[in-house]
C-alpha cells in the first residue's frame, strides 16, 4: 500500500489577539499544521494599534510585570528580546490625592522585603500605617478568602490602614482587576498580588511598551507564524462550526469552508457564545457566557506642541476622574499623555468635550503641567474586560468545552488571572497543551 499521504488537517485557531497569537505559537512550536483566522484586519484584539492622525497609539494604555511569565516565555520561542518591546523599571508608585501624595520605590532586597522595605521607606505613611500595613501584610495575601469574597472586605477584615487602602491597595485593584474594590474577586486580587510581590523582586517590575501594541507582540508574532508555516487569514470571519455527531470537523467561515483536526475558539466571550449557540452539549456554557458582565476602560490621548515631562513616567490619582497618566516618552512619543480611566462606567454617558476637558484639567491640578494640549483622541472600550466579581470567576469555562476537539481560549477562561495580557497568553498556552495532550493520547 502507498503511504498516507492525506496532508495533515490543521488545528484551525479562531481570533488573532493575544490568545489566539499564543495558541499559535505554542502549537507551531511543537510542529503543529495551524490555520489562523481573524475578522479584523490587523491582529492585536484588545492590545492593538490605533493611529492619532499619523501616529500610532493602542486602543488603550498597556502596561505589563516583570510577573508576566507565560508573556515572556513567548517572546522568548519567537526570538524577541524582552528588551526590545518593553523598558523595565523597578516599581515605582507615585499616587496623589486630596490629602498628599504616597510615594513607594522597591528596595534592593529580595522577594518579599523589597516590598516590605519600599513600605517601610514609603513617602506619605505615617510610622503607625506603616506599621500596621507591614505587620498585616501576610494577612492580606494570605486570608483564607471565601470564593465571594470582595477585595473591600479582605482590605477591611484584614486590617489595612484606610489610608493605605486608598492611595494603594484601591489604585492597584481598579488597575489590575478593572473592577472596583466593592464587587472585586478578593481571590484574584491576592493571585496578583502574591505573583506580583512574593515571587522574585523582578516580578514586581513595570514593564512599560516602548512600542504600539501592534509592534510588541503581534505583528512579531505574525511574521514569526508566517516563517513557520503556518496559514493566516485576516478580515475573515468565522460564522459556523462543522460537526459529525460529537465532534469537530470544520469551520465555516465568510468565504469558505475549512476542515479541522482541532478548533481553538480564541475570541472574546461574547463571539464565542454566539459561535457555540446552536450546539446540542454546549447550551450550558452558552447560558454561563451570556452572563458574563464587562467593564470598559476610556484612554485619554492628549498631544502637545512640544515635549512633556511627568516625573515619574507614571503618576495615579486617587481622588480624580482621571485614574492614571502616562508620559509617552518610553513609547517614543515625548510629546503625547495618555490617561487613563478604568471601571468607568459611571461615566459611560459622559460627552466626549466633556470628559476630555476633565482630563485635561486633572492633569494641570494634580501634575502640574500647565501647558495646553494641541490634539486628543478618546479611545473607549465598552467591554474592554470581564468584571472580575466573585460570580464571573464561577462562570469563567476551562479550556476544553464537551464537544470533541473543540477548546477555548481567551483572557476570559480559567486561569486564576484577570483579565489582562498574561491572562490572554497562558489561556492559549493551556489550550494549546490540551491538544498536545490528546495527540499523545491518539499516539
Ligand atoms: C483599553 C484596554 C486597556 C488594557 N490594559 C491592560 C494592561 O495595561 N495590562 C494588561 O495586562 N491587560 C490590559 N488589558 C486587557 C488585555 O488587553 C486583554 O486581556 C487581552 O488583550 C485579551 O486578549 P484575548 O486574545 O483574550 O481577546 P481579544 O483581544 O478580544 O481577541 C479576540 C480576537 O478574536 C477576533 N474574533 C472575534 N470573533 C471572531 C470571529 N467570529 N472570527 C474571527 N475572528 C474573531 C477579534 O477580532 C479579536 O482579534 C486592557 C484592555 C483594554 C481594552
Amino acid at each position: 500500500m502507498p503511504p498516507d499521504t492525506t496532508p495533515e488537517k490543521p488545528v484551525v485557531i479562531v481570533g488573532g489577539g493575544w490568545a489566539g497569537l499564543s495558541a499559535a505559537i505554542h502549537l507551531a512550536h511543537q510542529g503543529r499544521a495551524v490555520t489562523l483566522i481573524e475578522a479584523a484586519g490587523q491582529s492585536g484584539g484588545r492590545a492593538r494599534t490605533v493611529m492619532f492622525g499619523e501616529l500610532p497609539v493602542d486602543n488603550g494604555q498597556h502596561i505589563a510585570l516583570g510577573a508576566y511569565h507565560h508573556l515572556l516565555e513567548l517572546l522568548d520561542i519567537i526570538g524577541l528580546h524582552e528588551s526590545l518591546v518593553f523598558s523595565r523599571l523597578p516599581l515605582s508608585l507615585n499616587i496623589m490625592g486630596d490629602a498628599g501624595s504616597v510615594t513607594l520605590k522597591a528596595s534592593r532586597l529580595p522577594a518579599p522585603f523589597h516590598l516590605l522595605g519600599a513600605l517601610l521607606c514609603a513617602r506619605g505613611l505615617t510610622a503607625t500605617d506603616k506599621g500596621r500595613t507591614l505587620f498585616n501584610w501576610f494577612r492580606l495575601i494570605g486570608a483564607d478568602t471565601r470564593h465571594d469574597m470582595t477585595v473591600t472586605e479582605l482590605l477591611h477584615g484584614t486590617g489595612q490602614p484606610e489610608r493605605v487602602s486608598h492611595f494603594l491597595w484601591i489604585p492597584l485593584c481598579i488597575a489590575a482587576l478593572n473592577t472596583h474594590p466593592d464587587t472585586a474577586c478578593a481571590c484574584l486580587f491576592q493571585r496578583v498580588l502574591k505573583d506580583t510581590f512574593m515571587r522574585q523582586r523582578k516580578s514586581s517590575d513595570l514593564l512599560l511598551p516602548c512600542h504600539d501594541m501592534g509592534k510588541v507582540l503581534p505583528q512579531p508574532a505574525l511574521d514569526w507564524l508566517t516563517r513557520h508555516n503556518v496559514k493566516i487569514l485576516t478580515r475573515e470571519r468565522v460564522i459556523g462550526l462543522q460537526l459529525n455527531q460529537n465532534e469537530i470537523t470544520g469551520i465555516i467561515t465568510s468565504r469558505q469552508t475549512l476542515p479541522a483536526e482541532q478548533v481553538v475558539l480564541a475570541t472574546n466571550a461574547w463571539s464565542a457564545a454566539q459561535l457555540i449557540e446552536s450546539i446540542p452539549g454546549l447550551s450550558r456554557l452558552h447560558k454561563n457566557l451570556l452572563q458574563f458582565d464587562y467593564e470598559s476602560i476610556t484612554t485619554v490621548f492628549l498631544r502637545y506642541a512640544k515635549a512633556v515631562m511627568l516625573d515619574p513616567v507614571m503618576q495615579g490619582y486617587a481622588d480624580r476622574f482621571t485614574q492614571w497618566v502616562f508620559d509617552r516618552r518610553i513609547t517614543g512619543q515625548p510629546e503625547m499623555i495618555a490617561a487613563v480611566i478604568s471601571a468607568d462606567s459611571r461615566y459611560s454617558n459622559m460627552d466626549k468635550d466633556e470628559l476630555v476637558k476633565t482630563v485635561i484639567d486633572d492633569i494641570k491640578t494634580v501634575s502640574k503641567l500647565p501647558n495646553e494640549p494641541t490634539d486628543s483622541l478618546v479611545v473607549r472600550e465598552r467591554r474592554a474586560t470581564f468584571s472580575a466579581t466573585p460570580k464571573m470567576e464561577r462562570l469563567r469555562p476551562t479550556n476544553t468545552t464537551a464537544l470533541n476537539g473543540l477548546l477555548l481560549a481567551g483572557d476570559y477562561t480559567q486561569t486564576g488571572y484577570p483579565a489582562t495580557l498574561e491572562g490572554a497568553v497562558m489561556s492559549g498556552r493551556q489550550a494549546a497543551d490540551e491538544i498536545q495532550k490528546l495527540a499523545v493520547r491518539t499516539d
